[in-house]
């Protein structure tokens, strides 16, 4: 019989906690009709509510249910990582709590992976429906632009919903990076990916726990983590508007021979120095997006801390919590 290790991150999800019990506990018994064991592992990625008592009284009632939970919120790349380190399944799935990724596909998934062809199913929504219409459209332009200037596939659309096999769960695991943008580190690591698609379903309960400005610092860390096209960018800008002072220092040469020099043009002037100065800054920046990230890799923190879990000591990498 082989186990599917459904990895569930929650984030202050209490009213959502048990409308997921619900359809997952019938999933399973589907799973288990086509001789396939489940087990989910709740992630309490440091919720202020009482998401972690609610996840508690369901795995003291089901043995199936696992929980870890962490010192503090590290956001859901963490909490993906910390449940792939505990996750024992033949097969390893992601999925949210809030009943937008349908777990009915889930007996579906297992089937796809079952008959070996491919390593991973992964879903993708077709719309994008009941979402902000700004958001879908910044959205839009940054799978736009990542296809442009990363070498590595980031489909638009795409959610973290998916199922895994073990060795291309294993193989996300080898990947330890500390800024971790799974979207792109699941198309880095290769494999034949099956897509599933389906219509954009709201959320249950509870709410978005994604603000305009985390997404936006999450797609500056998709393009800054699989992409060096920014910094050559600047590299280009710079040498772009050397060239130009080069040639308006020759025409201003040749001006003054021609007709002398009357004094004026301040104002240009300035306009050049401060586009100049605002091309260099802008250029500083983009240094210290790629500097900073650098330095956080090296300090090699670790991406999670776990306070409290009910999974055995032993895990994946046979160490300490806290990998
Ligand atoms: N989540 C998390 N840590 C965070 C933010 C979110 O573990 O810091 C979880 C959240 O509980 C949910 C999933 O990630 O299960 C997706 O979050 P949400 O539904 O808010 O995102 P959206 O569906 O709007 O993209
Ligand atoms: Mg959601």
């Amino acid at each position: 019989m082989e186990l599917v290790s459904m990895i569930v991150p929650c984030y202050n999800e209490q009213e959502t906690l048990e409308d997921f019990y619900q359809e997952i506990s019938t999933v399973r018994d589907r799973l288990l009709a086509m001789n396939c064991d489940l087990e989910v592992i709740f992630v309490d990625d440091g919720s202020k509510d009482r998401t972690l008592e609610k996840m508690k009284d369901l795995a003291r009632e089901n043995p199936w249910i696992k929980y870890l939970s962490f010192t503090r919120n590290f956001g859901k790349e963490a909490a993906i990582y910390g449940g792939l380190v505990h996750g024992n399944g033949d097969f390893v799935g992601l999925m949210d709590v809030d009943l937008q990724d349908p777990p009915s596909l889930i007996p579906e998934m297992a089937r796809i992976l079952r008959e070996g062809e491919y390593d991973c199913v992964a879903t993708r929504r077709v719309d994008r429906r009941g979402e902000p219409v700004i958001r879908s459209f910044f959205a839009r332009s940054f799978y736009k632009i990542m296809r442009r200037i990363s070498d590595v596939e980031i489909v638009d659309g795409a959610r973290d919903f998916r199922l895994m096999s073990r060795r291309y769960a294993d193989s996300v695991l080898e990947l330890k990076e500390y800024n971790r943008f799974s979207k792109g580190l699941f198309g880095w690591v290769g494999y034949k990916t099956k897509w599933l698609e389906y219509e954009n379903v709201e959320r249950a309960k509870g709410e978005t726990k994604w603000s305009f400005f985390k997404l936006f610092k999450y797609s500056i860390d998709g393009i800054v983590g699989f992409s060096e096209v920014p910094v050559r960018f600047a590299a280009w800008i710079g040498l772009m508007f050397c060239a130009l002072a080069f040639i308006f220092i020759l025409v201003i040469i040749v001006r003054t021979l021609v007709f002398g020099d009357p004094v004026a043009g301040w104002p240009s002037l300035v306009c050049i120095i401060l586009l100049l100065s605002g091309i260099q800054l802008f250029c500083l920046g983009l240094l210290g997006e790629y500097l900073s990230k650098t330095y956080m890799e090296v300090k090699k923190r670790p991406v999670y801390l776990c306070k409290e879990t009910n999974i055995g000591a032993q895990n994946r990498e046979g160490g300490e919590e806290g990998v």
